[in-house]
């Protein structure tokens, strides 16, 4: 099976465009998408409806996702993120919302081999960001291979008999083939908003038959996506740091 792992696209209609026409030639047997479909960008319905038109998609729900369509009030959001969510709610078509209302909460199972989650495993909100985040999540949690987001950074962290590697992938296209025994906890980057310092969007792609797991970036247009945030009114900073990916 081929499964594209898209995450945090954040409503950057370019950054998806851009990441769709890059793997035109392929086909996969999933999109794996781990939630944060909106919120940050100026635009909500072009992604949901993308996302709603992927065959074979599994979705789940991240943070902002659950704010833009109502389920939590935003408290623990910055100034900028909260703005755009409240922008973003007013926005959103009733069958996009609806249907971000209804997304699961991960941990979601896929093909009884894959995990997907937005924060970790154990908690949907959760930032996964350090060696000891990961450790954790291995010792409370049996699974092989679980995808997440929500850092909107790419990593590899993988356990095998007690000891943890960390893998950071660079570079716009890396492969990287997952070794029979070890357990795997990998984030694909983020689609919409990478925050690695490089702001190229970021995916990956996963060949469970090779046990390939390829990390991908391309380029797509960043002042056209900065002009339509700042035409919307939302705040500067959402347009700013896209150009250096932070
Ligand atoms: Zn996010």
């Amino acid at each position: 099976m081929k499964y594209l792992v898209i995450s945090d696209l954040h409503s950057n209609l370019e950054a998806l465009t851009a990441v769709l026409a890059g793997v035109k030639r392929k086909r996969f047997d999933r999109v794996l998408v781990l939630g944060d479909l909106v919120g940050y960008g100026a635009n909500p319905n072009q992604i949901v409806d993308g996302v709603r038109r992927m065959k074979q998609a599994v979705v789940i729900r991240g943070n902002h996702d659950k704010v833009a369509c109502g389920i939590e009030t935003g408290e623990n959001f910055n100034r900028a993120a909260l703005q755009s969510a409240q922008w973003t709610q007013k926005k959103l078509t009733p069958e996009n919302r609806s249907f971000l209302f209804h997304l699961p909460q991960g941990p979601v199972k896929v093909d009884n081999e894959i995990l997907i989650a937005h924060g970790t495993p154990i908690d949907e909100d959760a930032y996964l960001f350090s060696d000891y985040d990961a450790y954790e999540v291995f010792q409370v949690m049996d699974f092989e291979l679980c995808f997440f987001g929500h850092t909107h950074l790419p990593v590899i962290y993988a356990v095998s008999n007690q000891r943890l590697y960390t893998f950071r992938p660079n570079g716009t296209r890396m492969k990287v083939e997952l070794i029979k025994g070890f357990r795997y906890l990998i984030n694909p980057g983020s689609v919409g908003q990478p925050r690695d310092k490089n702001p190229l969007a970021s995916f990956a792609i996963y060949d469970s038959e090779s046990r390939t797991i390829t990390f991908k970036r391309v380029e797509y247009s960043i002042p056209r996506t900065q002009g339509k945030i700042l035409k919307a009114g939302l705040p500067q900073s959402l347009a700013n740091r896209l150009a250096v990916g932070v």
